[in-house]
């Protein structure tokens, strides 16, 4: 590793920043040292606002039904062959009260863009969760809605949403999706659930097609200035039922390094390392934790479903029971030098 790089890390460590000029260096350069240089730091700076601390969000996959047509998703709209399923209520709050007792202080309900699931529904459902564990977030991962919706989804109890943003730049966006989907609505919908008070989370995929290094700084500098709560970022992985299934998937070693990098831009972020990590990399998610991450988000999902919310192929943990994940995930950790805690686990800025 050369000086001059090893300079770039410590800048970024130091001021949170760096010239487009100088993420592209950081971005491109390839060197095991300076790789292991760039997660000891990130992990150092995790360390100091966590310590050894891996939160755990226990995600319910609640429809896989979607209205969209997002060119990377398995369960797109328009693919005929998903077998669709819809969780009921009493379905997802026996979800919650399953992870509940199993430690979980944070659940995730996630979901495709399915009309069937009314603000209505919903508040109910959010209200269900709220009552009988008052001491559990909800995040809530459902796509874009009105800002209206977005408040009286937060008046019931909602603490966090996700919302992946997918690129910063609106030329690759329009290439990621149909032209009845807009930039500037997801980008309207961050900034609502921002305006709500709602910790958000944003994210990209690595290496999904036509991504440029520039559209990383792009991605870098929009990060910069949102300041999310929560960060979600994976590789890409093709599907094989949809437009882009002959593209090649991100890699362990970009997602890793922009972990990295993400940690050092936004020291309290609370970043997962995901699911699809742990899919093209068998060691993916301890890497995730050794690079800056300190999220992971296992399945409580009936695994009846598991395999049917398949965005991408191979995803692992379709078969566990909950209760298998959390022993297996607890172990990974352990092994990295970390540890699981029961706890909402929630950004810095936002504990009472
Ligand atoms: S990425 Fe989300 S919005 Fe797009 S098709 Fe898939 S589930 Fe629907």
């Amino acid at each position: 590793m050369t000086e001059e790089m090893k300079a770039l890390v410590d800048k970024l460590e130091q001021t949170g920043n760096l010239e487009d000029s100088e993420f592209k260096a950081v971005l491109t350069y390839e060197d095991p040292e300076f790789n292991s240089y760039l997660n000891e730091r990130a992990r150092a700076v995790r360390e100091k606002h966590y310590g050894k601390d891996v939160y755990l969000r226990g995600l319910v996959e609640f429809t896989n039904y979607c209205k969209n047509n997002c060119l990377y998703c398995g369960i797109r709209a328009g693919n005929t062959n998903a077998e669709r399923y819809r969780l009921t209520e009493d379905e997802i709050l026996e979800c919650a009260d399953e992870g509940y007792d199993l430690g979980f202080r944070t659940l995730v309900l996630q979901g495709g863009e399915d009309p069937f699931y009314t603000d209505e529904v919903l508040v109910r459902i959010v209200k269900g969760i709220k009552e009988r564990h008052p001491d559990c977030a909800v995040t809530l991962s459902i796509g874009e809605r009105s800002k209206e919706s977005y408040q009286m989804l937060h008046d019931a109890g909602a603490d966090r949403y996700l919302l992946r943003h997918e690129t910063a730049s609106k030329e690759h966006y329009e290439k990621l999706h149909p032209e009845n989907m807009s930039f500037d609505n997801r980008m309207r919908c961050l900034k609502d659930l921002r305006d709500i008070g709602y910790q958000v989370g944003c994210g990209m995929m690595i290496g999904s097609p036509y991504q440029t290094t520039d559209d990383l700084i792009k991605d870098l500098r929009f990060i910069q200035e949102f300041k999310p709560e929560m960060l979600g970022t994976g590789p890409f992985i093709p599907h094989h039922d949809t437009p882009f299934k002959d593209e090649k998937q991100g890699t362990t070693e970009m997602t890793v390094r922009i972990l990295s990098v993400i940690r050092l831009m936004l020291p309290t972020v609370l970043l997962p390392a995901t699911t699809a990590l742990g899919t093209v990399d068998p060691m993916g998610r301890e890497k995730g934790i050794l690079a800056g991450a300190n999220v992971l988000m296992p399945n409580l999902s009936p695994s009846g479903v598991r395999k049917k919310y398949l965005l991408y192929d191979n995803k692992i943990c379709t078969g566990d029971e909950a209760a298998e994940c959390i022993k297996c995930l607890a172990g990974r950790v352990q092994r990295t030098g970390y540890r699981i805690v029961q706890s909402r686990g929630d950004h810095v800025d936002f504990v009472k």
